[in-house]
């Protein structure tokens, strides 16, 4: 069986790949093969440009399923700092411009809370997991509270890891394992969710 993982960032898409391999797929099943956007030209740059995780995870989907002819997983995600009124929110990819990068991101993010006190730089991890098959859709979300930090701690995962301790944790993700990080993060539990929901199918 084939499927799509409908993202163009290689980090997101190494960490899905992970947990769907070694969660979604089970040893004993038909192979999966996971293939990105970049295996079909054909395949154009989606706009995200929906004011919610689940409306650009289900666009992104759709579209990437239906010119692949392939099941897709769309995967939208980001963080929401409650000092902020929860921006970045859907615009954390971009929060400090069009061609920002991770380090960019953060620099703004800590710039913006500096003044916050410690007790109050909660924040959350939301991500949205859209499954498209053609029109037919189902998505899944999964959250993980938590802090953000005053500087950037560990070399691991990608974005905003290196500034978010998960709630009861004095490491950030970035000082984390891969593994430790999908059991408790928002990306894990979107696709716990989804194997759920396959399992009850009959399809797992
Ligand atoms: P998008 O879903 O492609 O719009 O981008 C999501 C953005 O949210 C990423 O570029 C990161 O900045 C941030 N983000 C989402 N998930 C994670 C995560 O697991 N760790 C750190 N940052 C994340």
């Amino acid at each position: 069986m084939d499927i799509i993982l409908a993202s163009r960032n290689k980090k997101k898409i190494r960490e899905l790949k992970k947990i769907i391999e070694e969660g979604i797929v089970s040893q004993e099943e038909t192979t999966v093969n996971i293939l990105t956007p970049d295996d079909f030209p054909q395949c154009e740059e989606v706009e995200e440009d929906g004011e919610t995780f689940e409306f650009n995870a289900i666009k992104k989907a759709v579209y990437v399923s239906k010119c692949s002819g392939l099941t897709a997983i769309a995967d939208d995600s980001g963080i929401e700092v409650d000092a902020l009124d929860g921006a970045p929110g859907v615009y954390s990819a971009r929060y400090a411009g069009e061609t920002s990068d991770d380090m960019a991101n953060n620099r703004k993010l800590l710039d913006e809370i500096k003044d916050v006190p410690d007790e109050k730089r909660t924040a959350r991890f939301v991500c949205c997991i859209a499954l498209a098959t053609g029109d037919k859709i189902m998505t899944f979300t999964g959250h993980v509270e938590g802090k953000i930090g005053r500087e950037n701690r560990g070399e691991n995962g990608f974005g905003y890891d290196p500034l978010f301790f998960p709630e009861e944790h004095n490491r950030t993700f970035a000082e984390m394992t891969d593994d430790e990080k999908h059991s408790m993060s928002h990306r894990g539990r979107a696709l716990a969710k989804l194997q759920e929901c396959l399992k009850d199918k009959g399809l797992k």
